[in-house]
């Protein structure tokens, strides 16, 4: 089995979600007592968010390479950064270290291909929404239609994760917005609907919806298990 390598934190919240998945997987596919070998680091994430809003993404680069290359020290046969947001900088992580970087983004656009989807909505943070490193890799490398919400909505969806998610807090009444704002882009012509936040699993599930989700976190965490085994 290959070590898994994870850049977690980001929030810490979702990364316990990666930790059980992968550790999940690897029980359904090996069996018995196993578990998976994972080397994390696991950054505080107060001084990257205010980075982030500062639009330093230098600086978010700067702490995120130094964690990579302290988890390829560690053993990791392959890199998980345990978050859609900071894969803005996964070319400056992808160029620091020599082993390979599973992309979050990819790992979701071969779920899309795999099913026949070709138009998805896609929910995050408003950086994920409104800007390419996201959206341009599923439409230039994978011929998708991405629809996001409106500026309003972008803006309740983008707040519900930094201001409760990521502090772990699940709202009933941030639920139903979530649910009405993946309604809309159902009705707009969405296929399925992109959880393009590491933590907004923890608010919405696949029950709560007729529209398919697709959870990142945990379609990352099995493209890690697949990676490992
Ligand atoms: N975990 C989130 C994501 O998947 C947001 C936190 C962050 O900015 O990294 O985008």
């Amino acid at each position: 089995m290959k070590t898994i390598g994870l850049l977690g934190g980001m929030s810490w919240q979702s990364t316990v979600g990666y930790y059980r998945a992968i550790n999940e997987g690897i029980k359904s596919s090996l069996g018995g007592l196993h578990s998976a070998k994972i080397a994390m680091y696991s950054v505080d994430f107060e001084p990257i968010e205010k980075l982030q809003r500062d639009g330093d993404w230098e600086g978010t680069a700067k702490i995120l390479t130094d964690a990579a290359i302290k988890i390829q020290s560690a053993g990791a046969d392959f890199l998980l950064i345990c978050t859609n947001t900071m894969h803005k900088v996964a070319p400056q992580i992808e160029d620091s270290i020599d082993i390979p970087l599973l992309h979050i983004a990819d790992a979701t656009a071969d779920v899309l291909v795999k099913k026949g989807i070709k138009t998805v909505g896609l929910l995050g943070t408003a950086f994920t929404m409104e800007q390419n490193f996201y959206k341009g890799r599923l439409s230039e490398n994978y011929g998708l239609t991405v629809l996001v919400p409106n500026a309003a909505d972008r803006i309740i969806v983008h707040d519900v994760i930094y201001k409760e998610l990521c502090l772990g807090k699940s709202l009933p009444a941030s639920k139903a917005e979530y649910l009405r704002i993946i309604n809309t882009l159902a009705k707009q012509g969405a296929e399925a609907v992109i959880l393009g936040c590491t933590e907004i699993g923890i608010l919405v599930d696949q029950k709560d919806s007729e529209i398919e989700l697709l959870d990142t976190t945990y379609i990352h965490a099995q493209k890690a298990v697949e990676c490992a085994i």
